[in-house]
């Protein structure tokens, strides 16, 4: 059937429109625009579905695409008094859908996360003096209308400003000396100022800003990578990038990963540009997600900072993204579209001609291969700043020197804590795991209790005397009675969460206060800021934390940090286990000693020779990026060869295991592509679904999606098999 083209079209007819949907359809549906209705791509519009009223927008597709006769064609009801959504943000939405292998409506979801902001803001009313008005003035009322002025002001605030009653005003109204007016909407976000309270940059931090404002200022695409230790003045270089922004009349975005704990980040924002960001994360209230949202696209939100959604926010004129701690796995979302906001962000970036600046301290190696491919510049900065010297790392040999029986701190950081504590400074110990105990045992029967949704074990919180799984959230009391053999008192706790590790350290150290800081001890941005202040205030003595306290912290009087366990995160053989220990112990190590008493670093292990932690003892992380780089190499693996997960999964078991068969006996071959499995996930059981995973490899040139496509055509499976994409994976559970 030949679709008509728009042209061709009498007025009357209206107009045929292709309108994505925020869900996960594959493609747009064509609407008819009713002539009364003006529109065109990237505008917001309500359209019929079903039974429903949606709200979608008009795509750059061709309509026709849906095939649907003319004559069956529904109309489009409103157009939503918004500003249209941009070519890049609409391109934005485009790419990630084919990149992640996602129906592009899905992909919209995240760009339309506020739909009330659609709505036309409401504007509040109050009076304005009529111009050239005469009639008879009381005392009470020239009062009033001596406070009004030439403002618009509500009644009630007139009335109060001059100090008359309400009906005071309604007599002014009444003989036609004032009327009613919209009142000018408040700006919701003040302008930061660019030259408020600049530090005076280091020379070296000076050559890096300098360089990132004429990229600014070049108004074009570019990526750089801001490199350099802990404490080294990388924020100040690109806050400086930011006031080059502001200065272009553009707008900047900053993703952090852990937003809600960003208190001090905010606080020195505020205090540098003397006015606060505007915020995205998931915690925000409906009203400040609307009205973030719509004064992000009516560009009065310069500044933004947000977490990885913050990415599909409607900036009209973004200038540059910042990605603070660009290596942190926070920035890949594992649900729904599963991408990475650190590489969606120079998509963005590029397509909106903004510079994009990624930081860390420990750079993921896909960026150093990217600076070392030529792709992204690199920027460093050697030393931390003010002088402050990097802190004394060691390991404490777990073989030679173990903790008592039961216990989980070794004598030689025990006898450091006691010292840190006697010159009145402050240490922090730090176990990467939540609760009491990760594991919990009947020690008459063996019987380990295990969540019921999943392949893992219940993680006992005993503050809360339950049970809890840490993948689905299944909780239960801790039983009295061993639910297998019935023994009574048999269950034991084995190994330490930080509860158990505060248990450990309110018996040595009765003395010292102490604060336990994990997820569920510091829920949200008022927790964080209250235990940072705290803590800045020397009202505690010992930090016990869970890697939120790696993040981004400065505490000028912590000297000492205990790592409990440095073996934690290399086991499970994922390919990027010695890369995120290094990352993570490397940052938290960075807490110690930021200013002038000298910190040090006391690493608890069973394998002091292992390569980690030899490259942390002896600070040498580009040592360490080398060795890691020759091990993946030679086998193409990431960066330098490209991976594919495919995730098979279903409440029925057999279907699972048949779906995952069914797709490993398709696997694809070609030159450079390899598949590996179909294998029972590490997470072989999670909420309740069995998983199988498959995994394509491809060499680095290879484009993996069309590869991923035409796989998955070949294959029919149930409709209660899933199949979850997940391109470049970055865990593997
Ligand atoms: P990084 O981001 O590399 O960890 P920061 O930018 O947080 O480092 O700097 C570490 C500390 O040094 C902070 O307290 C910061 O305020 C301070 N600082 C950095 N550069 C300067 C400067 N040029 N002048 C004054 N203080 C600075
Ligand atoms: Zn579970």
């Amino acid at each position: 059937m030949a679709t008509p083209s728009r042209k061709a079209i009498g007025a009357g007819a209206g107009q045929r429109v292709s309108v994505l949907l925020p869900l996960p359809l594959e493609s747009a549906y064509d609407y008819r625009l009713p002539p009364a209705l003006v529109a065109g791509p990237g505008h917001f519009v309500e359209v019929p579905l079903g039974g429903r009223v949606v709200l979608g927008v008009i795509w750059d597709e061709a309509p026709g695409a849906d095939h649907v006769a003319e004559g069956r064609l529904r109309e489009v009801i409103a157009v939503k008094p918004a500003p249209p959504m941009r070519p890049t943000l609409r391109q934005l939405v485009d790419w990630i859908a084919a990149y992640t292998l996602s129906p592009p409506g899905a992909v919209l979801r995240m760009a339309m996360s506020a739909p009330a902001a659609l709505e036309a803001p409401t504007q509040a009313s109050g009076w304005q003096r009529v111009a050239g008005a005469a009639a008879r003035i009381t005392p009470d009322r020239a009062k009033a209308l001596a406070a009004l002025g030439d403002e618009i002001l509500p009644g009630t605030e007139i009335a109060r400003l001059a100090g008359v009653s309400l009906g005071v005003v309604r007599g002014l109204a009444s003989v036609g000396l004032i009327e009613p007016a919209l009142m000018p909407r408040a700006a919701a976000f003040p302008r930061p100022r660019p030259d408020f309270a600049p530090p005076l940059l280091r020379p070296e931090q000076e050559e890096a800003a300098s360089a990132l404002r004429e990229a600014v200022a070049a108004r074009s695409f570019g990526v750089t990578l801001l490199e350099g230790v802990t404490g080294s003045g990388k924020t100040e270089v690109y806050l400086d990038a930011i006031a080059e922004t502001l200065r272009q009349g553009r707008q900047a975005l900053v993703l952090l990963p852990e937003i809600a704990l960003s208190t001090q980040w905010l606080a020195r924002f505020e205090g540098r540009f003397g006015a606060p960001p505007a915020l995205w994360h998931s915690e925000l209230s409906s009203r400040t997600r609307r009205v973030t949202w719509r004064a992000v696209a009516e560009g009065d939100a310069p500044v933004l900072v947000g977490a990885r959604s913050a990415l599909f926010l409607p900036f009209p004129d973004l200038g540059l993204i910042v990605v603070d701690e660009e290596h942190e796995t926070a920035f890949k979302q594992e649900e729904g579209v599963i991408y990475h906001a650190r590489d969606m962000a120079v998509v963005r970036a590029r397509l909106e001609r903004a510079t994009c600046v990624l930081v860390s301290a420990t750079p993921s190696l896909e960026s150093v291969a990217n600076v070392e491919a030529g792709r992204y510049r690199r920027l460093g900065l050697p030393v931390r700043h003010g002088g402050a010297a990097m802190p004394e790392i060691t390991a404490v040999d777990l073989r030679q020197k173990p903790p008592e029986r039961g216990r989980f701190l070794a004598p030689p950081l025990i006898a450091a804590v006691t010292e840190t504590l006697a010159r009145g400074e402050q240490a922090m110990l730090f176990l990467n795991r939540r609760g009491y105990a990760p594991l919990t045992l009947c020690r008459a029967c063996g019987h380990r209790m295990q969540c019921p949704n999943c392949t893992a074990w219940l993680v006992e919180h005993r503050a809360q005397r339950r049970l809890l799984c840490h993948h689905c959230g299944h909780t239960a009391p801790t039983p009295p009675a061993c639910p297998e053999c019935g023994a009574e008192h048999s269950l034991v706790p084995i190994g330490p969460g930080v509860e158990r590790i505060q248990e450990e350290v309110a018996e040595l150290f009765p003395e010292a206060r102490r604060l336990v800081m994990a997820s569920d001890t510091i829920p949200g941005p008022a927790a964080a800021a209250a235990a940072a202040q705290q803590i800045e205030d020397r009202e505690v003595d010992l930090i016990i934390g869970t890697q939120i306290v790696a993040k981004g912290w400065h505490f000028p009087h912590l000297t000492l940090v205990g790592v409990v366990d440095a073996d934690l995160g290399l086991g499970g053989g994922d390919l990027r286990a010695g890369e995120r220990t290094m990352q993570l112990l490397h940052q938290v190590a960075g807490r110690a000693g930021r200013e002038d008493k000298p910190g040090r670093v006391m690493l608890q292990s069973f394998s002091p020779e292992h390569p980690v932690m030899q490259a942390l003892i002896r600070d040498d992380f580009p040592g360490f990026l080398k060795a890691e780089a020759a091990q993946r190499e030679p086998g193409h693996w990431p960066p330098y060869g490209r991976l594919a997960a495919l995730i098979i999964s279903s409440e029925d078991a057999r279907a699972a295991e048949r779906g995952a068969r069914e797709l490993g006996l398709a696997a694809p071959v070609g030159e450079g592509l390899q598949v590996l499995g179909p294998a029972p996930a590490p997470l072989a059981l999670l909420r309740g679904r069995y998983r199988h995973r498959l995994l394509l490899k491809a060499a680095r040139g290879v484009k993996v999606q069309p590869v991923l496509v035409d796989w998955l055509a070949r294959v029919q499976l149930p409709r209660e098999v899933r199949v979850q994409v997940d391109v470049d994976p970055v865990g593997f559970l």
